[in-house]
């Protein structure tokens, strides 16, 4: 990881791993994909490897990935989606020439259409975050309990009561200032 950026904090569902490169959004915002460099990072760890990312495609990406986190938070509270949001999830989906391949050792891979499509990663992000906002896989679209986090996240748990995105630090930083109060209150 080059020096001086934040590091990621990836989810299992593409979509909401990718919405949260923007953390803290009611707090101190945390960017993790302040520089084209980061976002092809991003990219080669979730499985959507690209060669270069310019500065407009990185601007595309941030765009969808706000259209996707508005359309997901609206979704887990069963409000309407916003027609903008809706319209740019869309463009990103309808433009990406990704190709679902099937590996020898039976696995999905993504075989985007050139090196240097960053359009097609989008593309393929973009579908992902339609299957969960459509409600086609197992799972319930949730925000996250932390009131300057909100992320929305995917809760795949069998109760469907998970409380906490995917980022692993606001359970743990709730624990950790319960843990703290009562320390305070018994000494
Ligand atoms: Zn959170």
């Amino acid at each position: 990881m080059p020096a001086g950026f934040p590091d990621f904090r990836l989810g299992p569902v593409l979509a909401t791993s990718f919405t949260g490169t923007l953390s803290e959004r009611h707090g101190k915002p945390v960017e993790r994909i302040p520089v084209p460099q980061r976002l092809v990072d991003w990219l080669a760890v979730s499985g959507l490897a690209v060669e270069s990312c310019t500065t407009a495609q990185l601007e595309l990406a941030r765009e969808l990935r706000e259209s996707i986190h508005a359309a997901a938070t609206a979704a887990a509270l069963h409000d309407p989606l916003p027609a903008s949001a809706v319209r740019v999830i869309n463009d990103r989906s309808a433009q990406g020439r990704a190709a679902a391949v099937l590996t020898p050792e039976g696995k999905r891979r993504w075989q985007l259409s050139s090196a240097t499509r960053v359009e097609d990663a989008l593309g393929v992000i973009a579908a992902d975050a339609i299957s969960i906002i459509a409600g086609e896989r197992d799972g319930r679209l949730a925000l996250c309990a932390s009131a300057t986090c909100r992320a929305a996240f995917f809760d795949t748990s069998q109760s469907r009561t998970r409380k906490w995105c995917d980022m692993n630090t606001c359970g743990n930083r709730q624990k950790k200032a319960r843990f703290n109060a009562a320390h305070r209150k018994s000494s």
